[in-house]
């Protein structure tokens, strides 16, 4: 598969890639000596930590882990650095060097509270922009520069200013999944978690949502506001299909089906509930399903099953090859050096945290943030 992903340093993410570099955990190299060995030091400092990983690690490569995530765990302390871990980052990253976990804003919500000077954004780049809009005074640091993402790179900021040319009084609801100069573009952000409150704040008879055309259509269905929609997809949620949740269901079952907003309206109907990342996370936690399917990115059931051994995980495996660009190696390498410093031109920065801010104003936005798969589904216009 080519890779036409530009290096976002040029602020263009006009491609997507289908390539994925590892699998589950990425088995970091063995070294038998030097900084990165396993010895005693790191024997003492890590081996308590095994047990959290014990389901992905195979025990003979945990030699192989534990001196990358001593020198990362010792790094941010010398460096007063914190690490923010998405629900999508492999067991190893998210349970053992993750200072703080969750979906995306979470992430960058906790990074504004965090006194560290260095922030690790264990994410994809738009991720790490957000955090760097959030806290322009902080060094953000992201380990990949081609830890892209589908929906980001959709739409530019020439596209937003083409649409509000055509639309000139319809306000735009941005996604968070979206480049700073896209955001400096629109009125106000949106999360998966917020999207219907966000929508329904401003007030007005119409809106246009970017750039997820599946997470409009989602909302759509639980407004009487009309939307609009932008064209772009998350190439991980897009790829499940109403039929894969009826074949997993006969495979299955009682099983629950969860599903992420980003996913297709008709699994939404398909599917027992449906809501971002953490609110996934809650529902199984709160309501301790005996099987459980989360229709999502891979590592997010890896993830949520750490946190819920009692409770039975099927596992649909769609991996996003972006969030898989980000390993132990990579975040030690990038801590280390200092290097892959995300940086935002001060005026679009200014323009992006306004959109973002007006969001985070808001209050919390409750049972808001769900999707009701019983919903009067409706057809609305995509541009
Ligand atoms: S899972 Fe989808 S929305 Fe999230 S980073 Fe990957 S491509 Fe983007």
């Amino acid at each position: 598969m080519v890779d036409t992903l530009n290096n976002w340093e040029d602020g263009h993410w006009i491609g997507q890639t289908l390539e994925v570099e590892n699998g589950v955990c990425a088995v970091p190299k063995k070294m038998k000596t030097g900084a990165l060995a396993y010895t005693d030091e790191v024997r003492a400092a890590t081996d308590h930590l095994y047990e959290q990983v014990s389901t992905f690690i195979p025990k003979f490569e945990w030699p192989a882990y534990a001196p990358l995530v001593h020198a990362i765990n010792q790094l941010k302390k010398q460096k007063n650095a914190v690490i923010l871990a998405h629900n999508y980052m492999t067991p190893d990253i998210f349970a053992l060097i993750g200072d703080y976990k969750g979906d995306s804003l979470g992430l960058a919500i906790e990074a504004t509270k965090t006194d560290a000077d260095i922030i690790v954004q264990a994410g994809v780049h738009f991720m790490a922009e957000t955090s760097k809009i959030l806290c322009p005074d902080k060094k953000v640091l992201i380990p990949s520069l081609r830890a892209g993402c589908s929906l980001a790179s959709s739409i530019t900021g020439d596209d937003m200013r083409l649409i509000k040319q055509r639309y000139p009084n319809v306000p735009i609801v941005t996604y968070v999944n979206a480049t700073a100069d896209v955001k400096a573009e629109t009125d106000i952000c949106c999360t998966s978690s917020n999207a219907v409150q966000v929508v329904e704040s401003l007030g007005v008879p119409k809106v246009i949502m970017a750039p997820d055309e599946f997470l409009a259509k989602n909302v759509a269905n639980m407004t009487d506001v009309e939307i609009i929609a932008w064209h772009g997809r998350c190439e991980v949620h897009a790829r499940f299909s109403a039929t894969d949740v009826r074949e997993m269901r006969a495979a299955h079952p009682g099983v629950v089906v969860l599903a992420h907003p980003e996913c297709p309206p008709d699994v939404v109907i398909e599917s027992d509930f449906t809501g971002s990342t953490k609110a996934m996370s809650d529902y199984v936690s709160d309501n301790k399903p005996k099987n459980v399917i989360l229709l999502t990115e891979c590592s997010m059931s890896d993830n949520v099953a750490m946190a819920n051994p009692d409770v039975d995980f099927v596992r649909p495996c769609n991996l996003c090859p972006h969030m898989k660009r980000i390993t132990l190696q990579n975040i030690y390498e990038c801590l280390r050096d200092e290097k892959h410093e995300v940086k935002i031109p001060k005026h679009i920065a200014i323009k992006a945290r306004r959109a973002v801010q007006r969001m985070i104003d808001l209050p919390p936005p409750g049972k808001k943030g769900h999707f009701d798969p019983k919903a009067v589904h409706k057809d609305i216009k995509v541009i």
